[in-house]
């Protein structure tokens, strides 16, 4: 059976996410609270919904404790993130991905139970400078 992926948060990390996710063949629900984003993803995402994912009532409603990994991509808004969370975290969401914006957002993120963190602006200059330094080595 497909898994079944929620991505909350349709900025350019968490659209990217969605939409290799459904190259990839997966389900992928496409959660934010700004419509316009919403719109975009409608024809990309399986569903697209607007929704603040601080909302418990509207977490719950959309089901989201039987999906088997969440995204949360909401970069600028820590306290969002944070709290959206916690929310899956006590819904018991079986595998719950966060991308966080410093190495204090990654702390609280560990301790309220994150199962992945991500910091994609970092992570990609790692790996950038690892890449151009590889090219380096092998030009002498
Ligand atoms: P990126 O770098 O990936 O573009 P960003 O770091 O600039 O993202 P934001 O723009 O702050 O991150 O957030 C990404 C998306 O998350 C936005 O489209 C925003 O509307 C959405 N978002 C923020 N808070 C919530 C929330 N509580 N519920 C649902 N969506 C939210």
């Amino acid at each position: 059976m497909k898994k079944q992926f929620a991505v909350i948060g349709l900025g350019r990390f968490g659209g990217s996410i969605c939409k290799s996710l459904m190259n990839e063949g997966m389900d992928v629900l496409a959660i934010d609270q700004d419509e316009e984003k919403v719109n975009e993803f409608a024809s990309i995402a399986t569903q697209a919904v607007i929704a603040d994912s601080t909302d418990e009532k509207a977490l719950k409603s959309l089901g989201i404790r039987n999906f088997d990994h969440v995204v949360v991509a909401i970069g600028d808004n820590i306290q969002a993130s944070i709290l959206t969370t916690l929310i899956l975290d006590e819904m018991k969401v079986k595998h719950i991905t966060v991308k966080a914006q410093n190495d204090y957002h990654e702390t609280v993120l560990n301790r309220i139970g994150a199962h992945e963190i991500v910091h994609p602006e970092r992570d990609m200059g790692i790996r950038i400078a690892h890449n151009v330094v590889s090219d380096n080595v092998l030009d002498y």
